[in-house]
């Protein structure tokens, strides 16, 4: 531990007195982590294990911004809309340094790597920029960031899976993650991902089924593994496949989860495992991005879409499998028949839910370097809302045909909605039930008799 850390850890005694502007002990005694996280679940479990470091480091978390003494802001930097609203939120947290001269704001993550110095310049109010590849490190670079340093450390690492680092287990205690490999070697064409993320490289089965066991002991009931393409997972001689079997295995864990498999390296003996082994949710989040062959060449994806077509025939093996996908309109070169292609297989498909994006060039990738964004924003516009609203049908019709059958739902805590508490199906849809009939935790199976179309609700008792 850092002497300055166990200084800041040390607690004041009642009405004395507050701290000087550069003194570095907290008035709570404590010092105090705020942390926002955006983009994808590969940046959630990585904001759990940022704060299992603080945490060992001697920092409490608050979910109050106003309490903080580090405030980190965890980004994602697939979407120039995402990088923009991260400008904006962090500006605004900054501000808080009128009352907190000592205050430390970092932007974690992908946008971390994708803007390295130049953040210096666009956003000269952070005083802290860490790469994903550089957690383990955190600690330090903060204690030099309140020292007054501005800390910066993008450094990617083509080992660096943070073996031996538990996350932070104190979130919902229900469903957690375990990152199982890091980085991405695809390159597709508009992805900023392998340069934000680096090579791909995977985590020892021993480090995964240490985690998973530690997420039981902990009370988890499910169990999410992670990877930029999942399913390409191989350490050693050990295959993705294998690795599940052995997750499933880990008692307690009622619940395996994966994503996002990549369609190119999606194994037969996965689908087998996926239609036989009852913890294995049936629900494959398999991205496509466009229904034209012209398109997914330019992406560099890998299939036709006559191979994908082709996989997800084969997968439908999986008893009840819910499919979901990613859609991008508007990619370079996109003319009005390839974006018919897209909406056709959409149809084709039915997938039960999609995220749905137009194209936005990120300036370090092929596509932004080769190719010409060449589709005007109000055509990606107007398709992105075709490709919106013909999504939301088959969205709709999924939930719709719930009805009546019954559903095993994890409760993961109260609804907004009052009333209720809310849970997810093994299709991971959303599903209601009625407060008081079960606790957060609870695994159980009702019947479905209503859906909102995008929410499942479920009588009580079954019936
Ligand atoms: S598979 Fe393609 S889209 Fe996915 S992270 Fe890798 S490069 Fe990006």
């Amino acid at each position: 531990v850092p002497d300055l850390v166990q200084i800041r850890s040390r607690p004041l005694a009642r009405g004395q007195a507050g701290p000087e502007a550069d003194d570095v002990v907290t008035p709570e005694g404590v010092a105090k982590v705020y942390i926002e996280t955006y983009g994808c679940q590969m940046n959630e479990a990585d904001s759990s294990l940022i704060l299992g470091q603080m945490k060992r480091a001697g920092y409490a978390r608050t979910k109050q911004p106003e309490d903080a003494d580090v405030i980190l802001v965890n980004t994602c930097a697939v979407r120039e809309a995402a990088e923009d609203r991260v400008y904006g939120r962090t500006s605004q947290l900054a501000a808080l340094r009128a009352q907190k001269p000592h205050l430390v704001v970092g932007i974690t993550g992908c946008m971390a790597e994708h803007l390295r110095e130049k953040l210096e310049t666009t956003a000269p109010y952070v005083n802290l920029v860490v790469g994903p590849d550089s957690y383990r490190n955190l600690p330090s670079l903060v204690e030099s960031a309140l020292g007054g340093a501005r800390a910066v450390d993008v450094s990617l690492d083509k080992t660096e899976v943070y073996e031996g680092l538990d996350g932070d287990t104190a979130s919902d205690g229900i469903s957690g993650y375990a990152t199982i490999q890091r980085g991405c070697d695809k390159f597709c064409t508009f992805c900023v991902v392998p340069f934000t993320r680096g090579r791909e490289r995977s985590v020892p089965p021993r480090e995964i089924l240490r985690q998973v066991r530690h997420l039981a002991e902990h009370g988890y009931r499910e169990v999410t593994l992670l990877g930029q393409t999942v399913n390409s997972y191989r350490y050693e001689s050990a295959t993705f496949a294998q690795l599940l079997a052995a997750v499933c295995e880990v008692e307690g864990i009622q619940r395996v989860r994966f994503t996002s498999p990549y369609p190119v390296d999606f194994t037969d003996d996965v689908i087998e495992a996926m239609a036989t082994q009852p913890k294995l949710c049936p629900y494959v989040h398999l991205p496509v991005q466009s229904g034209s062959d012209r398109v997914l060449e330019r992406m560099k994806r890998g299939y036709t879409r006559e191979q994908y077509v082709e996989l997800v025939r084969k997968l439908r093996v999986i008893p009840d499998l819910a499919i979901s996908t990613d859609l991008m309109v508007g990619f370079c070169g996109e003319t009005e028949d390839d974006h018919e292609q897209t909406l056709a297989l959409i149809r084709e498909i039915g997938f039960a839910s999609a995220f749905m994006f137009r194209y936005s060039d990120r300036d370090i990738t092929y596509a932004s370097k080769r190719l010409q964004d060449d589709v005007p924003d109000e055509v990606k516009a107007r398709r992105l809302k075709e490709v919106i609203d013909l999504q939301e049908t088959f969205t709709r019709a999924d939930h719709q045909a719930r009805i009546g059958k019954d559903e095993t739902i994890l409760i993961s805590g109260v609804s907004r909605r009052q009333n209720y508490l809310l849970g997810r199906t093994a299709r991971l849809q959303s599903a209601l039930v009625p407060l008081g009939s079960a606790k957060p935790g609870d695994m159980i199976t009702r019947r479905i008799t209503a859906t909102t179309g995008h929410t499942l609700i479920a009588a009580d008792p079954l019936h």
